[in-house]
């Protein structure tokens, strides 16, 4: 198992700079596993983990947690938060983990020789104990493991557009089987 060390160093190398969010997110990974007694950063798929923002802190949790969007084990449901909840898919048990309410305050008072409120992060977030840096909440998901994973090699065609739809996106609008943009979620216009 790599260091937490090393797991900095691999995601500063992956970002090109280390910063608070991905020590946070290093963290945060390292705790979900823990808490649900899975080694990480795992090398096989057991271990989903659900996102709720992308940015630095999702490059740390991908580093610590081996969870990556391309292997199908990392999603991003973008609330705007620095927030993740990682499932065992064997068991179906979450935990949900945040930065605890008063993580920036206690950075501060941890790191006082820190030359501002951002080094002071980056310090204290190495070296914070987890019960005053972050919060875990066991959590049921809303979604079906079944619905967030859907299967391997299963695709349709959107019957208004013709393009492929893959992990059974599509919408059923009466007869028609549609992609999610002509059943009208597009978030782009032809010009
Ligand atoms: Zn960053
Ligand atoms: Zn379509």
């Amino acid at each position: 198992m790599p260091t937490f060390d090393e797991l900095l160093q691999k995601s500063a190398e992956l970002h090109q700079h280390l910063c608070p969010r991905q020590v946070l997110g290093v963290r945060m990974g390292l705790a979900g596993g823990q808490w649900l007694g899975l080694d990480v950063p795992q090398t096989g798929k057991r271990l989903l983990t659900i996102v709720e923002t992308d940015g630095c802190g999702a490059d740390g949790i991908a580093v610590a947690t081996g969870c990556w969007v391309g292997r199908r084990t990392m999603r991003v449901f973008d609330f705007g938060k620095v927030a993740a909840t990682f499932i065992d898919t064997a068991t179906g048990r979450a935990v949900r983990v945040v930065p605890s309410a008063n993580s920036r305050q206690l950075a501060v008072l941890a790191a006082p020789q820190a030359a501002s409120r951002w080094e002071s992060y980056l310090l204290a977030y190495q070296r914070m104990p987890t019960i005053e840096l972050l919060t875990l909440q066991e959590v049921r998901l809303e979604l079906s493991l079944a619905e967030i994973l859907s299967r391997d090699g299963y695709r349709v065609n959107c019957t208004r557009c013709g393009e492929e739809i893959i992990n059974e996106r599509e919408v059923r609008v009466g007869a028609e089987t549609l992609c999610r943009a002509c059943a009208g979620e597009r978030y782009y216009r032809q010009i």
